[in-house]
């Protein structure tokens, strides 16, 4: 329905996504209920903000179905086997996530969107491509799953000619009729398995992003589950399957020679087979996963019409995020990097990677993860580890199995003095030319607030140290 007036919403969660959803259907004549699983003083202060405006709040339940509910619109966290979804699906009653509401408040002449998913790089590729779009002279943001809510750019006074859009796999699950101008997904790993209950669900949620697409359907050439998921998709008539890689590129991909960022999907000049974008060293860093990720950009900035000059301008103005393999300094011609980002085994094996000799530092909440693989692809490069956190045994009895010979310090203590202890250890173990990695391959809460904290310890850390 995308006439509200008079319908009986149910909003399932406050919070980010569920107040503007909340307020946003109630403008438009909805008759609204929120319900929610937390009655915390948060919940509290938002209840009364939408109270006031005359919509219902239901506090500490958010599994019992509203009577006379005709749509759900949920929080894209809430899984899909809760009971409220169960009770919907009986009922024959939809539901939208967030991203499904803003697809369909969007104007008539709303801006495309060129959307990113894949398990690792979303955010520093969406970041790239709202670089590349700006330098071309377009009015865009950086949306979604990355701190501004799609419902307020679509809702919003500004207006966009396209927008970058980064999807979760949960906002992906719960969007069934969005149509992408141009998509990518850049990559396929294991994670949030217990949300989506396998991988091939969480393939298929992915998937989703390539659905309807116009234009372009970008994949990973490395990795073929993102091809397959293309060809599975039922597109647009004249829509294309676009491949990037860090090889040499094919006929409609995009690719690095010698150096060189290179087109050859979207040729400006027909007498021509390939167009050069970059060089490598416009990308910062220039570790392969990112250039994987700049050539992931490109690709959709070339899908929608972007020149050459403005993929190399907006790659140039790029700066990653912090805690993204940011380089916090050198020490005795040793490096210290800063990838605590890299919460996930499929991360941190890409800034393994990147350097060599390293001196590792992981650990943390392992998440179900097994380390195995991960150890035996970056053994060689390894100078020696530092292990902290609550699951550090998992890695270092993989580093026992595939590394027996890597020197390991396994730090038993959890205070907050625990990360300058290990900066020191692998101080200890570093020499000049070494790189010194904190990428913990595990979520941070175990010791830290989050991975920005963890990050900000490191570095404090590393300053102490040279000082
Ligand atoms: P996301 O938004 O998907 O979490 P980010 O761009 O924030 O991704 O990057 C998270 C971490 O994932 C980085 O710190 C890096 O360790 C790793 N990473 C980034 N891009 C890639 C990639 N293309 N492949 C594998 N790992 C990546």
């Amino acid at each position: 329905p995308s006439d509200f007036q008079g319908k009986h919403v149910t909003v399932a969660g406050l919070g980010v996504s569920g107040v503007p959803a909340a307020k946003a259907l109630h403008a438009r004549g909805a008759i609204v209920t929120v319900v929610n699983d937390g009655d915390d003083a948060r919940a509290r202060e938002q209840a009364a903000e939408l109270e006031a405006l005359g919509v219902t709040v239901r506090l500490g339940d958010g599994e019992t179905l509203p009577e006379g509910t005709e749509l759900i619109v949920t929080a894209p966290g809430w899984k899909p086997d809760k009971p409220l979804f169960l009770a919907a699906g009986k009922a024959g009653v939809p539901v939208w996530g967030d991203v499904e509401l803003a697809w369909r408040l969007r104007g008539p002449d709303a801006a495309p969107w060129l959307a990113v998913t894949g398990t690792n790089g979303k955010t520093t590729t969406v970041r790239m491509l709202a670089s590349i779009l700006k330098a071309a002279g377009l009015r865009t943001a950086a949306v979604g799953n990355i701190g501004v809510s799609l419902l307020d750019a679509v809702l919003g006074e500004e207006r966009y000619d396209v927008l970058a859009v980064e999807l979760s796999s949960y906002q992906l699950h719960w969007a069934p009729s969005l149509r992408a101008h141009s998509a990518v997904v850049l990559n396929l790993a294991p994670d949030h398995l217990d949300w989506h209950g396998s991988m091939e669900a969480y393939a298929r949620d992915k998937g989703r992003v390539y659905e309807g697409n116009k234009v372009a359907c970008v994949y990973n050439v490395a990795d073929k589950a993102t091809e397959d998921l293309v060809r599975e998709a039922d597109v647009e008539e004249g829509c294309r399957a676009v491949g990037f890689t860090l090889g040499t590129p094919g006929p409609s991909q995009l690719g690095v020679v010698d150096g060189i960022l290179v087109d050859r999907a979207f040729v400006e000049n027909r007498h021509a087979n390939a167009q050069e974008l970059a060089e490598v060293r416009d990308v910062d860093p220039p570790a392969p996963h990112n250039i994987a990720n700049a050539l992931a950009a490109a690709a959709l900035a070339r899908a929608f019409g972007v020149p050459a000059s403005a993929v190399r301008d907006g790659l140039r103005a790029f700066r990653p995020d912090a805690h993204r393999i940011s380089h916090v300094a050198d020490i005795d011609g040793v490096a210290y990097v800063d990838d605590s980002k890299a919460t996930n085994t499929h991360a941190a094996e890409a800034s393994l990677a990147s350097y060599e000799p390293i001196v590792w530092i992981a650990g943390g909440l392992a998440k179900g993860a097994t380390f195995d693989e991960l150890v035996a692809k970056s053994a060689k490069r390894l100078r020696g580890a530092v292990l902290i956190g609550a699951d550090r045994a998992l890695i270092r009895d993989a580093l026992a199995r595939h590394a027996p010979e890597v020197p390991v310090v396994d730090l038993e203590r959890t205070d907050t003095g625990a990360m300058l202890q290990a900066v020191t250890e692998a101080r200890r173990l570093a020499r000049p030319g070494d790189t010194v990695l904190l990428a913990p391959a595990c979520a941070s809460m175990d010791m830290f607030t989050n991975y920005n904290q963890r990050g900000d310890a490191f570095a404090a850390a590393v300053r102490e140290l040279g000082a």
